[in-house]
């Protein structure tokens, strides 16, 4: 298993949930954002209302999930987890929405990966509360219309991009969620490591922050990683050297890159020559779907100055080349 991937075992999902922060005051980081929810949930519980709609964009595991709990929990709501993907027909979405109870928080990940026809439902039941259900075919098809309670929809999505305008403009809140800071990243690792009781020193926070590219679930997942590793090597107090000496040996260098971002860059410079390339291509070289570097490895790449986007393809920048030890060849 990839020690960055977004997939979780089993436990290390119980892990997790133990892990999450249940409130906005718990969850770090992203200012604007809390700031900005925080007032849209106050302001409807002060209307005895739910909450508007929201739609949270941004790289996998920055937070989506943990927010829509929040925002359940805030409002004293219950909260309904499904995702796009799982809503293949219009009848899935209908089942859903007809089962709420009013108030509830029904959080949909991935929802630009929802089949047409069940947006087209979602964007009524968003404005109006309503849905028509179809009945029967043909000629002789009418459609019942369904009153539903009211809810929240909190929409989550890789990239805020991909979603058509119509649905994108009923949510009545927008947050987008940045990749965290190092010193935003060692409070999420302190704050784990209080309540896995483990004893780690500032520079020891400092050096898995470090290598978590921006990402809290990469931060929780190398401490369990340095964790194991301490207990079998029988440290009791983790500093620097263990957590990089640990980290090294997952094969997680010191900027958070792991086996998959190197081998993109290799591909780039070795087979390519620096790129331009299209993404399939070099997604195909690296023996990866191009979803997985697409919403993976490519958006750190690239804040990293590693790697660029142009109209033609990705271009290794030159501390790609560096970064793999190579001298960047000379501009033209
Ligand atoms: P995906 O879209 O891939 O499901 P996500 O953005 O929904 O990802 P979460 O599942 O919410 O990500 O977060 C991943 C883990 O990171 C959580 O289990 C939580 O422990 C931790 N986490 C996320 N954001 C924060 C934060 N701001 N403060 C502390 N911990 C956080």
């Amino acid at each position: 298993q990839r020690l960055v991937s977004m997939d979780e075992e089993p436990e290390e999902k119980m892990i997790e949930a133990a892990l999450r922060p249940k409130s906005l005051d718990d969850f770090v980081g992203q200012h604007r954002v809390r700031q900005q929810l925080s007032l849209v949930l106050e302001a409807s519980r002060m209307r005895g209302r739910s909450a508007d709609h929201v739609l949270l964009s941004g790289p996998p595991g920055l937070g989506k999930t943990t927010l829509a709990m929040i925002i359940a929990a805030e409002m004293d709501a219950p909260l309904r987890i499904t995702s796009g993907p799982a809503i293949q027909h219009s009848g899935d979405l209908a089942a859903i929405l007809s089962s709420l109870t009013p108030g509830e928080v029904l959080f949909l990940d991935e929802i630009h990966r929802m089949s047409r026809p069940a947006e087209e439902m979602l964007y009524m039941a968003m404005e109006d509360f309503r849905v028509d259900i179809v009945v029967g075919k043909g000629a002789g098809a009418t459609s019942i219309p369904l009153e539903l309670p009211p809810f929240t929809l909190v929409g989550a999505t890789t990239r805020a991009g991909l979603l058509p305008g119509p649905l994108r403009d009923r949510f009545g809140f927008t947050g987008h969620l940045e990749f965290y800071s190092v010193t935003e990243l060692e409070s999420v690792i302190r704050r784990s490591a209080g309540l896995m009781e483990l004893s780690i020193s500032p520079a020891g926070f400092t050096e898995i922050a470090g290598r978590s590219r921006g990402t809290p679930r990469i931060a929780n997942r190398l401490l369990r990683r340095v964790r194991d590793w301490a207990l079998v090597n029988g440290i009791n107090r983790i500093d620097a050297t263990s957590a990089a000496t640990a980290l090294d040996m997952y094969e997680v260098d010191e900027r958070g890159l792991d086996r998959l971002d190197r081998a993109v860059l290799e591909a780039l410079i070795n087979k390519f020559g620096g790129g331009p390339v299209g993404l399939s291509t070099l997604a195909i070289a690296v023996g990866e779907e191009t979803e997985t570097v697409e919403t993976v490895a490519e958006p750190y790449l690239v804040r990293e100055g590693l790697i660029g986007r142009t109209p033609r393809g990705r271009v290794a920048l030159p501390a790609a080349w560096q970064h793999l030890g190579l001298a960047a060849p000379e501009l033209p």
